[in-house]
């Protein structure tokens, strides 16, 4: 295919097979997803967003976009592969206590910028993820108990729409537009630009203390009953390895004798630490350790064979749960499609998803961030959501455009469902 007028109309790069950045520019983080895109365009403003969006749908090419590619799970070969790196800007008004970012724009930008001004984002465990498809796929942060999710946070959103269009979304504008894009993924435009509030924080006290392995059964029954007794302040997950200790993950917004005196009840249970590394952190500087899932669940209660899943025979190399709830179960009512917000629990395992089948009979579903299964999307709404997300799909995007990634396909109209 001819695409030569793409390059007529896009003022950033372009790359074709066989051209010395194709390579570079195509890779995504995962590095088995070998995708072979019939061309890769660098966006170096909302015009070349336009002009990519409309060469797409003319020549009938499906459109790809990638901040980071920290969340690409569908290959866009034979498609045109669109990148906002170039996009990067963060403008902090700490005034408002909002960052205006571009949608190429990482977490670490955004946590530099806001920091000087004592102010944090609902940002998730790497820096280096995309602020864009985060916030879009729902933004599970360890600020999120108290503040909600990244997709609750969004004040506004700029986006390219399927027909070319510069739209805006937010409370006053485009509201259904502005509903899909809390939660549901890059589904309904590509974002030229996005606001996301800001917090109050600036320290937190935060770390990882280590038990002996054989306390972590009993230390998981537990955890079920107290986590329920958290403030929203505290946030904690148990990670378990193949290792002779299990770890329990801590992030406290407030004074570390608040947290010792919160934790106190878990660490009974959990026996006399082997380790432990909790210290008063500039919200810059927090680093915990996260199990990258292959697989993700969302459950009421842990199932009791948890602890047995993980072993060195196993292909189950680590679990982590997390505990939900806090702001995140008390949406506002204008609040986004993002995630299961009256379950309590995520049960995230890296193993091949047949290792994991006495989890999944428990599953209340997936979110969106987590889920690598393009097939599995609907797990990651309430039924009620997804029936939603469809339709504003339907009105966006009504020929699926934006299809190469988790794909929410638009609702059937009433003639096609009749005429099937
Ligand atoms: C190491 C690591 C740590 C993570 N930690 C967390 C965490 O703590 N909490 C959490 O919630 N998630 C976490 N994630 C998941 C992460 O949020 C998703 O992978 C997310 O999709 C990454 O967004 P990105 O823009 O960086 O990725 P990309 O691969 O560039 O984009 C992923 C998708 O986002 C959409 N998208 C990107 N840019 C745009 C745009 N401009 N307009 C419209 N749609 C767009 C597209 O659908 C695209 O396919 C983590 C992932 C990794 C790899």
């Amino acid at each position: 295919m001819n695409t030569q007028d793409l390059r007529n109309g896009f003022r950033g790069p372009v790359h074709r097979p066989g051209d010395e950045q194709y390579d570079a520019q195509r890779a995504a983080f995962n590095p088995n997803l070998d995708a072979r895109p019939l061309v890769v365009a660098e966006a170096t403003g909302p015009a070349d967003v336009r002009a990519a969006v409309t060469w797409a749908r003319a020549h009938d090419v499906p459109l790809a976009v990638h901040a980071t590619g920290h969340g690409t799970h569908v290959a866009a070969t034979g498609g045109l592969l669109l990148k906002t790196h170039r996009m990067s800007t963060v403008l902090v008004d700490p005034d408002r206590r909002i960052a205006k970012v571009g949608p190429g724009a990482r977490w670490g930008d955004v946590i530099a910028a806001a920091a000087p001004f004592g102010l944090a984002p609902l940002s998730g465990t790497a820096p280096g993820v995309g602020v864009a498809g985060y916030t879009f796929g729902g933004g599970f942060s360890l600020l999120s108990r108290k503040f909600g999710f990244a997709a609750d946070s969004l004040v506004r959103a700029d986006l390219v729409t399927a027909d070319g269009e510069l739209v805006t979304a937010s409370r006053g504008h485009n509201p259904d537009l502005f509903w899909g894009v809390r939660g549901g993924g890059g589904n309904f435009g590509v974002a030229t630009s996005l606001e996301v509030k800001l917090f109050r924080v600036s320290e937190v006290y935060a770390g990882v203390t280590r038990f002996p392995v054989e306390r972590a059964a009993e230390t998981l029954a537990f955890f079920q009953q107290w986590a329920a007794t958290e403030p929203d302040e505290l946030t904690t997950a148990i990670i378990l390895g193949q290792g002779p200790t299990f770890t329990v993950k801590t992030l406290h917004i407030g004074a570390p004798a608040d947290a010792h005196r919160l934790l106190r009840p878990l660490w009974s249970v959990a026996g006399r630490p082997v380790e432990q590394d909790l210290r008063t952190v500039r919200y810059a500087d927090i680093k915990l350790p996260s199990v990258a899932p292959r697989n993700f669940d969302m459950v009421d209660a842990l199932p009791d064979n948890l602890v047995d899943l993980v072993g060195p025979d196993s292909p189950v190399t680590a679990i982590e749960v997390k505990h939900w709830g806090g702001a995140m179960s008390r949406p506002a009512p204008s609040a986004g499609p993002a995630g299961h917000r009256d379950v309590p629990f995520s049960i995230g395992i890296n193993a091949p998803a047949e290792a994991v089948a006495s989890v999944r009979k428990h599953s209340r579903g997936s979110f969106l961030n987590f889920l690598h299964d393009r097939d599995a999307v609907a797990t990651a709404f309430t039924p009620a959501n997804f029936r939603r997300l469809r339709e504003v799909k339907r009105a966006w995007d009504p020929e699926n455009v934006f299809r190469t990634n988790l794909n929410i396909e638009p609702a059937r109209q009433h003639a096609e469902l009749l005429a099937r």
